[in-house]
């Protein structure tokens, strides 16, 4: 489980995250909601590891990991696919950093993200929403249980969308991974997640936490009722 205490953080003056605290359980599958520019992004950056908190702590299965790098898969916001590497290449990293690549299911998973015959271009010879589809299929490929997703499907068409997050929906059913996903999408984040946590405006904080009441397949038009937002 993954548990966020107490977490701060401030760029000079600016003053972004202030005592954020929730958790993630084992196989579950969290959204998380704010304005945007509140800190959604920093908090995975610090998550992940790639930076340091002012204040707090983030233990995974108990241990503290601040600052420590791949213990968590992480898609950050903006592309971080390596531009020298092909598609493949880049899509297999997070097996390569962990010693086991798997070379037949990364075919399979390009292709299923609508990338075939891709294989060998570089990045720079894909799409905005190409160049998504490969950093989301490298988080899946790591073998980590906890995965960060930040807005992985922003830059794709309705279709394309609702085809990947169903796909999502059955590989984290199939192997029981952790999923904490941030999203501007209410509707989308009450159709793929167990749980919501919504930050308020900067300085960021847990303003609201909800449980989803329904199994899948859900009723989305039900849940985003009256009734049920407020
Ligand atoms: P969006 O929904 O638009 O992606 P967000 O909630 O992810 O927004 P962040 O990207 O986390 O927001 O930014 C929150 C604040 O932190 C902003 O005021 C931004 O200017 C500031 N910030 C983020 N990264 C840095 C950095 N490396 N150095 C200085 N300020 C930063
Ligand atoms: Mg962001």
């Amino acid at each position: 489980s993954l548990e966020i205490h107490d977490i701060s953080k401030s760029f000079e003056d600016n003053h972004v995250l202030s005592n954020i605290n929730f958790s993630v359980k084992d196989g579950e599958f969290v959204s998380l909601l704010g304005p945007s520019g509140s800190g959604k992004s920093t908090l995975f950056s610090i998550i992940g590891g790639m930076s340091q908190p002012s204040g707090g702590s983030i233990y995974l299965d108990r241990e503290k990991i601040n600052g420590k790098r791949g213990s968590i898969s992480y898609m950050p916001q903006s592309s971080s696919l390596f531009p020298w590497r092909t598609i493949l290449d880049n899509v297999v990293l997070g097996q390569e950093i962990a010693g086991k690549v798997d070379k037949e299911k990364a075919l399979e998973m390009i292709e299923r993200a609508g990338l075939k015959g891709y294989e060998n271009s570089y990045p720079r010879q894909l799409s905005g929403g190409m160049k998504q589809r490969v950093s989301f299929i490298r988080s899946l490929l790591s073998p980590q249980s906890l995965i960060l997703l930040d807005e992985p499907f922003s830059a794709l068409d309705e279709f394309t969308r609702t085809k990947m997050q169903k796909w999502l929906l059955s590989i984290w059913e199939e192997h029981k991974r952790s999923i904490l996903f941030i999203t501007h999408n209410i509707e989308e984040a009450i159709f793929l997640s167990d749980r919501i946590i919504i930050l308020s405006n900067k300085p960021a904080t847990v303003k609201k936490e909800f449980i989803i009441p329904f199994d899948r397949p859900r009723d989305v038009n039900l849940l985003l009722s009256e009734e049920f937002l407020t």
